[in-house]
């Protein structure tokens, strides 16, 4: 439906020294005397905690990897209810679609080349709608609680006296098992699954990384999420702790959406394989024995589908 109210947020809101909402978002908010406060740019912990009356509410909804057939039910229902709904640019366009008329649609996710629009942002103009009386509804791909930051956003709203409630969504390193035939926990090869980033962010703000020599040996599939900025890096580290070179991987980029990729190859030779196909984020990297037991891999060949395989 087109009469949705969509809101991208210029470029220029992500610059820290820019978080003035008033006039880049909505005139209602800058009529709201809730938005005369310039946002912090430093962490959202800092925020003052006050207690205000809040009729509003905010839903943590999780939308699935990009394909709108792959929301839940609960999803599509509570989605019908929220008046405003803040998008994070994993939602695939398909769940936009399904705003009912009238509904503001802010989009928060990365734009411009800018890195991504400043979390305490987001949750000012959350706190903000809800206590207008709003119902909002925080839109994110794939499952909020899975790196999704949804266990800090409830915390904080929770904090500030707004209603909070969730709506599980199908989180992209699963989705793969169906996507590709892939048999994540397949019983011969896999104990388990472990759903990892290269990309952690510790309590400092410094960068730290999984256990991968654990993870090497723990006879599980490990599928890693933002894994993409520098593969040949990250190849090189799962060698040194002891991930087989010839340990097969699959590449899977836009899981779900109608252009969704994916290729098969090894662990040393993944960043060759990547580059060589352009491949790029939003993908997850699958690390496991199962990956070879992945049937779409098979029938994408023989229908010569979209498929590339490499090694
Ligand atoms: N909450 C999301 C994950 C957000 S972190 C979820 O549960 O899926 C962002 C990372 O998720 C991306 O860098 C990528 O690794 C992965 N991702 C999200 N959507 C994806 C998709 N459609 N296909 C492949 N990977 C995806």
């Amino acid at each position: 439906m087109t009469s949705a109210v969509i809101t991208n947020l210029p470029a220029s809101v992500l610059a820290p020294t820019a978080l003035v909402p008033d006039r880049l978002v909505s005139d209602r908010l800058a009529s709201n005397p809730l938005s005369a406060a310039p946002l912090s740019s430093s962490t959202f912990s800092s925020e003052p905690v006050r207690s205000v009356p809040c009729r509003g509410k905010v839903w943590l909804i999780g939308a699935g990897p990009g394909d709108p057939d792959l929301l839940t039910v609960r999803a599509v229902k509570t989605l019908a209810t929220c008046t405003v709904w803040l998008v994070d640019d994993l939602v695939g366009p398909g769940v936009l679609e399904l705003a009912a008329p009238g509904t503001r649609i802010v989009r928060v996710g990365k734009r411009g080349g800018c890195k991504s629009t400043p979390q305490p942002f987001i949750l000012r103009l959350m706190l903000r709608y809800a206590r207008q009386g709003e119902t909002v509804a925080r839109v994110k791909g794939g499952d909020a609680f899975i790196f999704g930051r949804g266990g800090e956003e409830w915390a904080w709203l929770a904090e500030r006296g707004v209603q909070v409630d969730a709506v599980a969504g199908l989180t992209a390193g699963l989705a793969i098992g169906a996507q590709l035939g892939l048999p994540i926990t397949h019983r011969q090869v896999a104990r388990g699954v472990a759903l990892v980033t290269a990309h952690t962010v510790d309590e400092t703000g410094a960068g730290s990384q999984p256990y991968w020599r654990a993870l090497a040996q723990s006879g599980l599939t490990v599928v890693c999420y933002m894994g993409m900025s520098d593969p040949t890096r990250l190849a090189r580290v799962l060698m040194a702790s002891g991930f087989r070179a010839d340990l097969p991987v699959a590449v899977v980029q836009r899981a779900t959406c109608a252009d969704q990729r994916h290729l098969t190859t090894t662990v040393a030779r993944m960043a060759e394989a990547i580059a060589t196909h352009g491949m790029g984020s939003p993908a997850v990297i699958v690390l496991g024995d199962a990956v070879s037991h992945a049937m779409a891999m098979a029938q994408d060949v023989l229908a010569d589908a979209r498929l590339v395989t490499t090694g």
